[in-house]
């Protein structure tokens, strides 16, 4: 039987490169966040303005949550990113809402790992089908107590960020973007794999904000996620993120909430 893609994007609006490099070169970069290793950090961009998340010193692993600025309910809906883009995010791919939302809260603009595709193993880079490394998993299956999982680093982020209790803010916190992590589904067996990822010192993922955002990134304590997580184990290095300031890329309009109504 023929396959059928079940939600083929291509009716969405593409942002123009020609557009993006002169918003690209007409942009100042007034903010940059450093995202200590095995920890997360939170960062503001408004709408229509870029941002990076950038290797640096050595090879290392991103989690990145979204949330809504103005209503951090509204976040990053993994799921149907996946179904709407594929497994593995890169250069015109949307980062889209939760429901009742569904809208694009960032787009993706830019990606100097684009080259790596998909390998021979099935394997791509920026996952949209991992969750994020969490403590209650780990413990499940190691029985230890590790308290710089992703989970529990952008939870900490976000609680400070907001200024609300950590169990306030941790049903917050989403499946996530996996920035620069290599990851697929084996072959025989279809289980999630890992493998080292291909980064390196001044690789970078861009964007631009569709909304005003908040966003949480947190270092993976996998590192290059090449071997083992969840544990203080592998070499880890920091993240940068970067915020521009400048006009948005010409044709670009801020990402409204969907209009669909429910029946009377
Ligand atoms: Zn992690």
């Amino acid at each position: 039987m023929p396959q059928v893609v079940c939600y083929p994007p291509d009716v969405l609006p593409a942002l123009d490169p020609v557009a993006l490099e002169a918003a690209r070169a007409a942009r100042t970069k007034v903010v940059e966040v450093l995202v200590p290793p095995r920890e997360a950090r939170a960062f503001e961009v408004p709408a229509g303005r870029f941002f990076r998340i950038v290797s640096v010193e050595g090879p290392q692993v991103g989690d990145l949550n979204l949330h809504h600025a103005h209503d951090l309910t509204e976040r990053f809906f993994s799921g149907k990113t996946r179904a709407l883009h594929g497994t593995h995010l890169s250069t015109g791919d949307r980062m889209w809402s939760t429901l009742p939302h569904l809208r694009s809260l960032a787009t993706v603009t830019d990606d100097t790992l684009d080259w790596y595709g998909y390998d021979a193993d099935g394997g791509g880079v920026h996952d949209v089908i991992g969750t994020r490394c969490d403590p209650y998993t780990q413990h499940l299956l190691g029985g230890d107590h590790y308290h710089h999982c992703c989970h529990s680093n952008l939870t900490r982020a976000l609680a400070e960020h907001a200024g609300r209790p950590e169990r306030d803010v941790e049903l917050l916190v989403h499946d996530v973007l996996n920035v620069f992590m290599c990851t697929g589904f084996t072959l025989d067996t279809h289980q999630y794999f890992m493998k080292a990822s291909p980064v390196r010192p001044g690789d970078h993922l861009e964007f631009v904000a569709d909304v005003d955002l908040v966003g949480v990134l947190s270092a993976c304590p996998g590192g290059d996620c090449g071997d083992e997580h969840s544990s203080d184990v592998a070499a880890c290095h920091p993240l940068l993120v970067e915020v521009f300031d400048g006009p948005p890329p010409e044709g670009w309009t801020p990402s409204e909430r969907s209009a669909y109504e429910w029946p009377a």
